[in-house]
């Protein structure tokens, strides 16, 4: 803690921490960047000298769990390849950290399981990086959904998908699965908090491979449907060789369509009623912010480990259904 702002350290300066997250923390009001942790001396430099962080504020994945003695340290963040998400959080609580994971919380329940009970057990706050959730026209969209100004949602269509993928996005192992973990997550989160209502069943179809070569043991791209209570259906796609960032919803008595839907910026929203009009804001900023608020006041998380667990947890429905060719229950 400094000067009243809570201090975040960043574990993985990949291009989200590099390109997002710590622009957003010169920009926030209740944390600070405080700390870096990375297996590159050459980040470490770089970081250190941009950022004007203490030589002690930088960890590597060795010395992680002496960020326990880091009393400006106050919340971890895991930016790391999915299958590491689960390792990192349960070290920052056990070092006494509060900690915010990246989406997907991880590439399984029974991970998810462990992260939260570790948090539990050292008494400290988890959240995931659900950004969306500080964002105007999605929060709008879960206004005018979930209280029903235009009667009953009866249909979802949500689309995200990416022209490429490299690295680690491609393997298995650190990724847990292809788009549908990467950016098919936000088409889940969407229905559901769309709705306020959790998906019952799942079926889904594996797009063609058009590089099977590149896509070896992950889905190049994927469909699929989930039925929700009250027979409301969501029908959603994911690829990472198709650009895709739209999402619509028809109700009883009106639509409302936000394309582009997820980006960090340049979001778009209209409804039956006309063109929304709201100020772009630096999603990552309020996110962090907001967690920050949560755990000074100590209020729980809109984006909790619980919520991320929920989304895994419908991933891998969505999955079995994929490979089986039957309906599955979540
Ligand atoms: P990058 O590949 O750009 O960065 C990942 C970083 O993790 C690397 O730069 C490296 O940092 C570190 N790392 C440690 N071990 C490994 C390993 N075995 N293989 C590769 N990298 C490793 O990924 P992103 O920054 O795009 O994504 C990181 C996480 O953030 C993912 O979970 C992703 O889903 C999430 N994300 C969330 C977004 C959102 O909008 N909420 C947007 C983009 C990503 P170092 O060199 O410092 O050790």
């Amino acid at each position: 803690m400094k000067d009243g702002k809570l201090g975040i350290a960043l574990v993985g300066l990949g291009s989200y921490s590099e390109g997002q997250l710590a622009p957003a923390l010169q920009q926030t009001k209740h944390c600070y960047l405080a700390g870096i942790v990375t297996g590159s001396s050459d980040k470490a430099a770089q970081w250190k000298t941009k950022y004007n962080l203490p030589a002690n504020a930088c960890y590597t994945y060795e010395t992680f769990d002496r960020i326990k003695e880091d009393s400006n340290v106050d919340i971890v963040y895991v930016v790391l390849p999915n299958a590491l998400h689960a390792e990192y959080v349960v070290r920052a609580a056990q070092a006494g950290k509060h900690v915010i994971c990246e989406k997907p919380m991880a590439v399984t329940v029974e991970e998810c399981d462990r992260m939260i009970a570790a948090c539990k057990e050292a008494g400290k706050m988890l959240s995931v990086g659900y950004r969306l959730h500080f964002e105007p026209h999605n929060k709008e969209a879960m206004r005018i959904g979930q209280q029903k100004v235009f009667g009953d949602v009866k249909w979802i269509e949500a689309e995200h998908g990416l022209s490429e993928a490299t690295g680690w996005r491609l393997k298995k192992a650190l990724a847990g699965g292809g788009p549908l973990m990467d950016v098919g997550i936000y088409c889940v989160q969407a229905a559901r908090y769309l709705t306020g209502l959790e998906p019952v069943a799942v079926t889904a179809q594996e797009g063609f491979k058009h590089h099977p070569e590149k896509f070896n043991g992950i889905e190049e791209s994927i469909t699929w449907q989930m039925e929700m209570p009250d027979g409301i259906v969501a029908k959603c796609t994911s690829s990472y060789s198709e650009k895709q960032n739209r999402l619509l919803v028809e109700a009883e008595r009106g639509w409302l369509e936000l394309s582009p839907a997820y980006s960090y910026a340049g979001i778009e929203g209209r409804t039956a009623e006309g063109k929304m009009d709201f100020a772009q804001v630096n999603q990552q900023a309020l996110q962090m912010d907001d967690f920050a608020l949560c755990v000074k006041e100590g209020k729980p998380s809109p984006v909790s480990g619980e919520e991320g667990r929920q989304d895994v947890k419908i991933l891998q429905a969505i999955y079995r259904a994929m490979h089986t060719g039957e309906r599955a229950v979540i």
